[in-house]
């Protein structure tokens, strides 16, 4: 077996992945390696993957964004789930999850990674292994069927899986009596419940976690550890259970490291602002800097509809304060499965997210392309402007939904304080992009506190 890519940091090797990286990322490729080596960074990969764009998670690099697609129970459309991979690949995810529970799971899988082989794909597995177990075994289908499951989807190409091995039989059989809003929002901590509790016997992921660990050696793909009992509702925020699963995980984290099996942390759910801060400053802390992957956070349960704004609204406040990877939610959240103009939505609220979050937390490297657009936004240079829009299109729709009238937009036309300053400004000394970038680099704290 090949060494993993942990362990050949560890062991002082630059590869040409790593390189790659780095420069991307514009961090110096022997700190990257560091961080690789003491996981405080992972590359989503698997090797059996050839076309692969590299995405790399971690301490100080760029937030990412991940799509969730996939069928449901009750909407069993394929082509429908392909049109959103399209649009997550138009719109810049850096990767998707296919979540299908719905129809051939592995032949949607297997379009999934035709339609995009080149960014990286998440799974659930414990989907697959309760859905199709359940036909085949009934509910006491044996412990390594969960384990035959992620092989096969190792095999097939998946780069990092959701693995909720951080949930014990003992937390779980609490949880359900317990005063929680609701005790489990986790659709796979529900599933994986339902069979420790039906079988009496311990959760099968972490009854196995060594041979586990072997696997995603073996395929050099990562592990993200699961947050079964993440809060579904700001009341059961940092209660014993979410505090204590991810206690169990910062242990998880640990034992992959010393096999070389890069993991990342997956976190809340529903929390409130000032928590957000503290929630991942603690996670960190107890991980030893593991990359944390947080699905929203929203920051609040009223948002239905607009629920793709709440988790921006957290989801910045994460990156602001060290959180790596973003999973996008969208408007139809809590309300259905999402249709691909949702799915568009989303992943543009998110990727906003990512980057308002990166202004403060990489500074001007991440400023430059703001700087450069309010130069050109003072001068009115319309074209220019739309180029670094994140969706063009609706930009330039909206720009020209009442006709050009002046030179300015239609929110003040001629009484544009642009136009107005003009002549009083002739002859100023306009700030050039590095005065801009110096600039910025002074006003900001890193140093994230709400
Ligand atoms: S018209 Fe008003 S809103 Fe539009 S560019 Fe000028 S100042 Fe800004």
């Amino acid at each position: 077996m090949e060494k993993t890519i942990m362990l050949l940091a560890r062991g002082g090797s630059v590869n040409e992945e790593i390189k790659r990286v780095a420069k991307i990322e514009g961090v110096s490729p022997e700190k990257l390696r560091e961080r690789i080596a003491d996981g405080r960074v992972v590359i989503l990969r698997n090797i059996r993957k050839e076309k692969l764009k590299v995405v790399a998670l971690g301490e100080g690099l760029s937030t990412k964004v991940n799509v969730n697609i996939g069928t449901s129970g009750t909407i069993i459309k394929p082509e429908m789930e392909i049109e959103k991979v399209k649009i997550a690949a138009k719109y810049g995810a850096d990767a998707i999850m296919d979540l299908s529970i719905g129809g051939s799971i592995d032949k949607i899988r297997e379009m999934v990674i035709e339609v995009a082989p080149n960014i990286p794909l998440g799974t659930v597995p414990t989907y697959q292994a309760w859905i199709e177990g359940v036909k085949r075994y009934g509910i006491s289908m044996p412990d390594d069927w969960f384990l035959d499951i992620i092989e096969k989807q190792l095999k097939d190409g998946v780069d990092f899986m959701t693995i909720h091995a951080a949930l014990t039989k003992d937390m779980a059989k609490k949880v359900v009596k317990s005063s929680r809003v609701m005790p489990i929002v986790s659709r796979g901590g529900a599933f994986l419940t339902a069979w420790m509790l039906e079988n009496d016997k311990e959760n099968p992921y972490r009854k196995h976690w060594d041979y586990l660990l072997e696997l995603f050696a073996e395929y050099d793909a990562v592990i993200s550890i699961g947050d079964a009992l993440r809060p579904g509702a700001i009341a059961d925020q940092h209660d014993e259970f979410q505090v204590g699963e991810l206690i169990e995980a910062a242990r998880l984290v640990r034992s992959a490291r010393e096999k070389g099996v890069q993991t990342i942390v997956e976190g809340p759910g529903h929390m409130v602002l000032d928590q957000v801060v503290a929630d991942i400053k603690f996670m960190k802390s107890l991980t030893g800097g593991a990359p944390y992957y947080v699905l929203g956070p929203l920051v609040t349960d009223i948002a239905m509809g607009y629920d793709h704004i709440a988790a921006a609204i957290g989801g910045a406040i994460a990156a602001a304060a060290g959180a790596d990877f973003l999973c996008y939610l969208t408007p139809a959240e809590h309300l259905s499965l999402p249709n691909p103009e949702q799915v568009k939505e989303g992943l543009i609220a998110a990727k906003i997210a990512a980057h308002a979050g990166d202004l403060v937390k990489l500074g001007s490297k991440a400023a430059k392309k703001d700087l450069e657009l309010s130069l050109f936004r003072t001068k009115l240079m319309w074209g220019k402007m739309f180029s670094y829009a994140l969706d063009p299109e609706k930009a330039k729709r909206i720009y020209a939904q009442f006709g050009a009238q002046t030179q300015a937009c239609n929110m003040c036309g001629q009484y544009c304080a642009c136009l107005i300053l003009e002549k009083y400004s002739k002859g100023r000394k306009e700030p050039n992009l590095n005065e801009l970038i110096g600039r910025y680099e002074g006003s900001i704290s890193k140093n994230f506190e709400l």
